[in-house]
């Protein structure tokens, strides 16, 4: 199978031009959103800031409208996307509105969005009380493993469910290579490989995901390091360094896995590791 597939370029242009942005400011709905039951019957004004990051050069050039991001539409999303639903937190008409934007306004990497509510029912004299977050479509890499049933078809089958997500894009494979086992089990050798992709997913959704297709796959641990229809580990999620139990990024032991970083160093030679500096070329070298 061949799974080695170029990404639409996008991000990557967008981070070879610098910090292109759109802005909107203060752009007014009228909304119900909030705790108490006087505020979603009556309804009050909201304000919206929303700063979108995306490469600019090539509708600037050509001054090509559909080029660029029509920001004339982007406000009548946010409009009626305020109207049209309720929430009682400004956090959720945020996080779901940030969601909405990105999903539908495919040139946009990442935005920041600050949603005010200046009439908040609170009894003190205030300006504005707003909430802020940044989204966008961050950069991951994944491990692909099996070494049980039908190794190929485990593999192929998570792919497919990847790049069917609807909040992941821009999806490569690397070659996948047959290697022995790691960690001293006597077992089957291992088919492996390692994935690129862009999601809207936090590490920790990321990463339940995965696990949502271990399980598919009949996925049983029995013995640490033991055989498996399929494993999904997350190498590297942007420069997102976590170290705890349940997710620990960059991945702990790649460093020492040439089954993991040969497959990466077909996808993202000069990926640096957020730790040590290291490129994964020098990983790789540094292993070998
Ligand atoms: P290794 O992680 O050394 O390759 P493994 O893949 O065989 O070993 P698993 O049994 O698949 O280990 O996973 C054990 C636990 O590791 C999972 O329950 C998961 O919560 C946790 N974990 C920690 N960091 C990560 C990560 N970066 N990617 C995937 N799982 C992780
Ligand atoms: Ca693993
Ligand atoms: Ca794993």
């Amino acid at each position: 199978m061949s799974v080695n597939e170029r990404g639409n370029g996008i991000g990557d242009r967008s981070r070879e031009q610098g910090r292109d942005q759109i802005r909107i400011t203060n752009l007014e709905v009228y909304g119900g959103h909030g705790v108490y039951p006087r505020e979603t019957r009556e309804g009050q004004l909201f304000q919206v800031d929303v700063t979108l990051n995306t490469d600019l050069r090539e509708a600037g050039m050509a001054d090509e409208l559909t080029l660029s991001t029509n920001y004339g539409e982007v406000c009548r999303m946010i409009h009626s996307f305020l109207r049209e639903n309720t929430f009682q937190l400004i956090e959720a008409a945020a996080e779901h509105l940030a969601q909405e934007l990105l999903l539908s306004f495919p040139r946009v990497e990442s935005l920041v969005l600050e949603l005010k509510k200046p009439m908040a029912p609170v009894k003190l004299p205030f300006s504005n009380i707003s909430v802020r977050i940044e989204r966008g479509w961050y950069q991951a890499y994944l491990g692909i493993g099996s070494n049980l049933g039908d190794r190929q078809g485990y593999i192929d089958r998570a792919l497919e469910e990847i790049r069917r997500h609807p909040k992941i894009r821009q999806v490569r494979c690397s070659k996948l290579i047959a290697t022995a086992p790691y960690g001293g089990v006597e077992q089957e050798d291992f088919l492996n490989g390692a994935i690129g992709l862009k999601t809207l997913l936090s590490p920790y959704e990321l990463l339940d995901f995965l696990q949502a297709l271990e399980k598919q796959a009949k996925r049983e641990r029995k013995i640490h390091w033991g055989p498996r229809t399929l494993d999904l580990d997350i190498l590297f999620y942007e420069g997102f360094v976590s170290g705890d139990e349940r997710l620990t990024v960059p991945h702990p032991d790649m460093e020492n896995r040439s089954f993991v970083l040969g497959p990466l160093d077909e996808l993202c030679p000069w990926q640096k590791h957020p730790l040590t500096g290291k490129t994964v070329r020098e990983m790789l070298r540094e292993l070998a």
